[in-house]
């Protein structure tokens, strides 16, 4: 039997036989659902279910949307409290945990400088914002000022915005795992644009395998990674989504503590027992890059990290549980195995080496 790839986004399940699956686009991207052999009749009724979840979290947490409940909290900024729903006041106590968890590198009050440098709703700017702006703008950036009380939210600066672009699907695909497994599906996998988290087995005695892709070549993948049963796994790339300013590419993640695009990280993959944490994390990661990651990782026991610095040649690190469940293309382990130098320390961490 061969592999085949299932579908995009920045990992995708491996196919290996014909799945009930659908597929539909919703908080911007696109959202997969895929249930075990056994559930073929049931795919219409549980994708429109999760479908709905989606959207409606869409309407509630996306900067895209004037009318959703985050963009309203945004523009009360500085004015008023504003009653929010109990998904909107989780996900933003949520966003200001992974903000403590991170040292304020995971920040969700991040969307001033997320706008200044052209993500979002805005184009990206001719030239590179002066300094002086990104100070302008590091003023508005800091999400413990984030007031969560009673059901309302208020951010005390006009200027302050949120954006949960950093955890929102994770939070979704949650959601949905709740809903299919209080439906009574077993076995399953939700896909909302490589935040994957799945229940079960896709058929007989194997687990779920997901593809990494490879962050400097998206048709291609760097291995794949075995899914138990309720576990989960998100990925955030800087090829994702940039900007050029100059004739330089500028990542769609930025350091809330420097006002600058992450540069110095290509791609980070994080394995963890829920797709909420997998994606703070993996936000999170991105930003601290591989110097900051053993610290990080001391914080967050449970999550297992794959990372790839954004240099050549190229190096992919991974935790020591990763490394056991990470199988690398052919064409990366032989030259890891034959290197063992290949195989290096640091921090804790494995590095395969490719080249
Ligand atoms: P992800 O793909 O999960 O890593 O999320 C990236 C998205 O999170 C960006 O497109 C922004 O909407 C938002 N974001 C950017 N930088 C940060 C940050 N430092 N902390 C939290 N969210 C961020
Ligand atoms: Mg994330």
């Amino acid at each position: 039997m061969s592999l085949a790839l299932a579908f995009g986004g920045t990992a995708c399940f491996l196919l290996r036989t014909e799945l009930p699956s659908r597929s539909f686009r919703s908080m911007g991207t696109l959202a997969t659902v895929t249930l075990g052999a056994a559930y073929a009749d049931r795919i219409e009724p549980v994708t429109a279910q999760v479908r709905g979840i989606f959207d409606r979290l869409e309407r509630e947490l996306s900067t895209y949307r004037p009318d959703s409940a985050i963009c309203l909290l945004s523009e009360k900024a500085g004015v008023a409290p504003r009653a929010i729903s109990d998904d909107t006041y989780r996900v933003l106590s949520l966003g200001q945990h992974f903000g403590d968890l991170s040292g304020g590198a995971f920040d969700i009050t991040v969307a001033p400088l997320v706008r200044l440098w052209g993500f979002g709703k805005t184009s990206a700017p001719p030239d590179l914002p002066s300094e002086e702006t990104i100070r302008e703008q590091l003023k508005l950036v800091d999400y413990r000022r984030l007031v969560l009380k009673d059901g309302t939210a208020f951010l005390p600066r006009k200027g302050m915005a949120v954006d949960l672009g950093g955890i929102a699907k994770g939070y979704a695909v949650d959601r949905a795992f709740d809903y299919c497994r209080s439906a009574g599906i077993k076995d399953f996998l939700i896909d909302l644009s490589g935040n994957i988290r799945v229940s079960g087995r896709p058929q007989g005695g194997e687990d779920w395998q997901i593809g990494v892709r490879d962050p400097f070549d998206r048709s291609r993948l760097i291995g794949k990674v075995t899914l138990p049963s309720g576990m989960a796994l998100a990925t955030s790339g800087s090829y994702e989504r940039f900007v050029e300013i100059g004739g330089q590419r500028y990542s769609h993640i930025i350091d809330p503590r420097t006002g600058y695009p992450v540069t110095g990280t290509a791609g980070v993959t994080i394995l963890c027992g829920d797709a909420t944490t997998a994606d703070g994390l993996s936000t999170s990661f991105f930003v601290v890059g591989l110097k900051g990651t053993a610290r990080l990782l001391q914080k967050t026991p449970g999550a297992e990290v794959l990372i790839l610095p954004d240099k050549y040649p190229r190096e992919i690190w991974l935790t020591p549980s990763f490394a056991k469940t990470f199988v690398p293309i052919p064409e990366l382990s032989s030259k890891a195995r034959s290197g063992c130098a290949g195989v290096a320390d640091f921090a804790g961490l494995f590095c395969v080496l490719p080249s």
